[in-house]
């Protein structure tokens, strides 16, 4: 414990406790949070296009932000959370005239995953945020912010359609650190020729009369990006303390909604822009097209939800993760040992130099694989103090976010079935030791066997 006091003691010095640092992908650099407003902390996270299951890179963007969410409000802060839901959009209007033979039954399409991602983020132990609006909920403010762009001229109207225009935002690729030139002279997209620059985008899409909403501009609904500025402003302000999202977002959608923002407030948009690092499978980028998304609910049926979210903890949230059976199997065995480690204490909070470096390391950019290797380092002497062993078992459950129940309910998988098998045959012989052997396996694998007695 020694060493735990010493670390702590050279935390302190640099951390002085209760200060949270986070790397800022706009400013490159790590910074500490300090609110704009006393003790409240605005926090917007985009949210999901419902058309489809929650896969694993979602689960990994909110679940590293839910453990965000904790460590504000055991710093004490007052956080306010936001986050959207895009239930109107061209993937949902697909998904609508594949399935159910009809564009306009989009929204039934949004409400179906959108209760499975409910259900999907419950699993994994992520907190709801204090918001979750709808585009849909919320159209009457998106014109209201476009209205204002163009009488900022910051927008224009083109044959119903409103863009744009990049070149009116100074600033614009500050975030990603592309610069204008290299953005209009690199662009490869075809140029839609009522643009005036091949980088403006659309804040609102016509569309034929009386479909979607009616507008100043005829009728049609909002482009993408716009959607986060205007429902970032009406749920938490014109400027907010921190935005998340995952790495893929910062170009061009983060970008958009600064230029968006930036030019209608006159102000900073977001303080600290935090973005968390890709699920990749077999170095790729998860992706319908190349057959390799993972989606939770299919996982689940293998894995507890608990041991996806230590898998997720176990990496730090700027790393990149390339997903494997094996990588998930050793979380399976890791977290197994946390359940059965703790599985008599009774949690209470306190503080002790060992919660205390488990708490530096979170509050210096959320270092969760180090918070969760000091648990392991220093396991043997956590059990053996019973009062250190509840106050981190309370860190681990309401911190970390892992509940550390019984892995109950596993499902029946072929491993599992041919490792049954194998040992009614070992048992049949009369084979204890491989029988204890393959029990011991199928524990680690979450499958608790109980003999019935041989008569
Ligand atoms: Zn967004």
């Amino acid at each position: 414990m020694t060493n735990l006091r010493k670390e702590a003691k050279k935390n302190k010095k640099v951390n002085s406790m209760n200060k949270l640092y986070l790397t800022n992908t706009k400013s490159r650099t790590l910074q500490e949070v300090k609110p704009l407003h006393g003790k409240h902390i605005n926090l917007y996270v985009c949210g999901i296009t419902p058309y489809d299951y929650t896969h694993l890179g979602h689960g990994r963007c909110y679940v590293t932000f839910d453990v965000l969410f904790r460590v504000l409000s055991m710093l004490g802060f007052d956080v306010t959370y936001a986050r959207n839901f895009t239930d109107i959009e061209d993937k949902l209007l697909k998904k609508a005239h594949d399935t159910l033979g009809d564009e306009a039954r989009y929204t039934e399409i949004a409400s179906t995953y959108i209760n499975s991602f409910h259900d999907t983020m419950h699993k994994l132990g992520c907190k709801a945020p204090n918001h979750e609006p709808r585009v849909t909920d919320n159209i009457p403010s998106i014109i209201t912010f476009i209205e204002s762009l163009i009488a900022k001229k910051h927008a224009y109207v083109i044959d119903g359609d409103v863009y744009f225009d990049i070149t009116s935002f100074k600033e614009y690729g500050a975030l990603s650190g592309r610069n204008l030139e290299d953005l209009e002279a690199g662009a490869r997209v075809k140029v839609d020729e009522n643009k005036k620059n091949p980088g403006d985008f659309a804040l609102w899409k016509s569309a034929e009369a009386n479909t979607f909403w009616s507008s100043p501009w005829g009728w049609g609904r909002p482009g993408w990006h716009i959607e986060c500025s205007a429902l970032a402003q009406k749920y938490l302000g014109d400027s907010i303390d921190i935005h998340g999202g995952g790495q893929d977002l910062i170009f061009p959608h983060h970008e958009n909604e600064i230029a968006q923002s930036e030019s209608r407030t006159g102000k900073e948009f977001a303080k600290i822009w935090v973005h968390n690092a890709f699920v990749t499978i077999n170095h790729e980028k998860m992706s319908k097209s190349l057959g390799n998304t993972f989606f939770l609910h299919e996982l689940f049926k293998e894995f507890n939800p608990m041991v996806i979210r230590y898998y997720y903890l176990q990496h730090h949230y700027r790393t990149p993760i390339d997903f494997s059976d094996v990588g998930l199997k050793g979380a399976l065995s890791a977290y197994k040992r946390l359940v059965q480690a703790f599985s008599d204490v009774h949690a209470t909070q306190a503080s002790n130099a060992l919660v205390d470096a488990m708490r530096d390391a979170l509050l210096h950019d959320l270092n969760t694989p180090k918070a969760i290797g000091i648990i392991f380092e220093h396991l043997e002497q956590i059990l053996h103090d019973k009062a250190l062993a509840s106050s981190v078992k309370y860190f681990i459950q309401n911190i970390l976010g892992l509940r550390l129940e019984p892995l109950e309910h596993v499902t029946m998988t072929p491993e599992i079935e041919q490792l049954l098998a194998e040992r009614e045959q070992a048992r049949a012989a009369k084979n204890w030791k491989r029988a204890d052997e393959i029990r011991d396996r199928l524990k680690e694998l979450g499958f608790n066997v109980q003999d019935s007695k041989i008569s």
